[in-house]
């Protein structure tokens, strides 16, 4: 089969990268592995909240741009998210157009909008949370417009590899309902959504133990994009860098402990200790970056949150907006730690004695005077302030890393065409989503955004597509 636009994933990135070339008047057929119309992806089952860098796409681009070289510590230059969030106002328009429900949940921008109907908090991938709402409901608008359009969403196909001629990427190798067959075209999209659901590449670039970091995922990114990227000799950027939370550790094993609840803002009131009872990163950089700095570790589980009653009641029930630690932990019997002394504590967890007790008293300390900063390592205070562990009952829950998506990928130019490590472009292979690395991360674990990535990426290529295709 032929067509201008090959695109590989019928996620977000995909959908929007048909829908826009299909309206810009290029023929279109999505590739996707998912073999029924609700087919699993992270876009299907995402919180629906279109942010950028946690700032509605509509703050002025400087803001944005300084916002996000903040966050990932330097690693995104300015100039790079000044350029991709640029079309901010226009995606979202375009997306209510094809029919998008946006809903506002709190006067915060970040949440200005948000895809309705709302998400509900249910358990792993429960369809009761997802079907018919936010990512759903946006995912099944598309598809129905790209059927309007004329566009094919081939389902039960998966790629397997691409096609080069004379240098320029010309078409994808595929197997539809298990038959091998091919399909050409001007461009090939990749849009397979990372490698989230890989167990070999998340022990190849992120963690030595991947199975003990839990996806909170739809695992589906197979890390096909990334594999065909490495044959085509592309320039990988940003590979060990995931947006995630931190999850209790019985996640691992329990369903009703992921995606949610999430232990960030307990995590960013308090302290975070290994097994020794110590401190051993700085929380006040926030459940991202905690997420990822566990799953480099040498053990993802050896990690403990410690907090006292106070910020149980408070932080504990502020988590995520709408699903608090403090009472679900209680009502999923998940694993909570509680005494009216920390030496009771530090008993019914095994954590040594004495230790945890010295640590929690430098630390309060610290938090009373403000001199957080001098502590080792050093606590921070971007993402929360840090409150001393005074009032009983105390508590303890042990966690591990819960990944939600990779952010690392191939490197891109301003129109999403992927490029070598010598900065020359590869002919024909075009980025959107989360194929393309280098637009978040770096050591600091900074977000900019699943789904506004997916939209103005998608927008990008697809409009940098259609314009070689009508000057050819
Ligand atoms: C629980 C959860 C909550 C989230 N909440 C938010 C949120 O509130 N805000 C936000 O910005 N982001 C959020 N995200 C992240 C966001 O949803 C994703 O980053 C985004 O939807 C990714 O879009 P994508 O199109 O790149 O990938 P995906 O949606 O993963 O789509 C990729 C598609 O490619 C297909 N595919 C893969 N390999 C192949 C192959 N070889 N051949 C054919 N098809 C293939 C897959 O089946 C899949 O359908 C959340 C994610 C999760 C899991």
């Amino acid at each position: 089969m032929e067509a201008d636009l090959i695109i590989i994933g019928g996620g977000l990135a995909g959908l929007v990268t048909a829908n826009r070339a299909a309206e810009l008047g290029c023929s279109v057929i999505i590739l996707e592995q998912g073999a029924t119309p609700d087919y699993p992806c992270n876009s299907r089952v995402t919180g629906g909240v279109v942010h950028f860098a946690t700032e509605s796409l509509l703050e002025p681009l400087d803001f944005l741009a300084k916002k996000v070289a903040r966050i990932t510590g330097g690693f995104v230059a300015p100039e790079k998210t000044s350029s991709i969030a640029a079309d901010g106002k226009r995606a979202l328009e375009w997306l209510i157009a094809q029919g998008t429900k946006f809903v506002q949940t709190s006067p915060h921008p970040r949440h200005r909008w948000v895809m309705g109907p709302l998400r509900l908090p249910r358990h792993g991938l429960d369809p009761t949370g997802w079907r018919g709402r936010a990512g759903d409901a946006t995912l099944r608008a598309l598809t129905a417009k790209l059927k309007e359009r004329g566009g094919i969403l081939s389902l039960g196909t998966k790629a397997r590899s691409l096609i080069f001629e004379n240098n320029r990427c010309v078409g994808v190798a595929a197997e539809k309902d298990g038959a091998p067959t091919t399909f050409r075209g001007k461009a090939i999209v990749l849009a397979d959504g990372g490698f989230q659901g890989s167990d070999a590449m998340i022990g190849r670039f992120i963690a030595k133990q991947p199975g003990k970091v839990q996806r909170r995922n739809a695992a589906t990114g197979m890390g096909d994009g990334i594999r065909m990227l490495e044959e085509a000799g592309a320039k990988l950027v940003g590979m060990k860098y995931f947006y995630g939370h931190l999850l209790a550790r019985d996640a691992l094993k329990r369903e009703q402990l992921w995606p949610y609840p999430t232990l960030d803002a307990l995590a960013t009131a308090s302290i975070v200790v290994n097994g020794r009872g110590e401190r051993f990163l700085d929380e006040g950089m926030g459940g991202v970056y905690l997420a990822n700095a566990l799953a480099w570790s040498d053990d993802p589980t050896d990690a403990w949150v410690v907090f006292d009653d106070e910020i149980w009641n408070k932080a504990g029930r502020t988590e995520a907006g709408f699903v608090s630690a403090n009472p679900v932990l209680v009502n999923v019997k998940g694993p909570l730690f509680k005494a009216d002394s920390l030496a009771a504590l530090e008993s019914d967890t095994g954590l040594p004695a004495g230790a945890l007790t010295a640590t929690v008293a430098a630390y309060n300390d610290a938090a009373t005077n403000k001199t957080n900063p001098q502590l080792s390592p050093p606590r921070s205070t971007e993402y929360g302030t840090p409150q001393p562990i005074l009032k009983a009952p105390f508590y303890a829950v042990p966690m591990c890393p819960g990944l939600t998506f990779t952010m690392g990928g191939g490197d891109v130019d301003a129109d999403m065409r992927f490029l070598r490590p010598d900065g020359s472009v590869i002919e024909g292979l075009v980025g959107a989503g989360k194929s393309i690395g280098g637009l978040e991360g770096g050591e600091t674990g900074g977000y900019v955004g699943g789904l506004s990535l997916a939209l103005l990426t998608g927008m990008r290529a697809a409009e940098s597509i259609a314009r070689s295709v009508k000057a050819a």
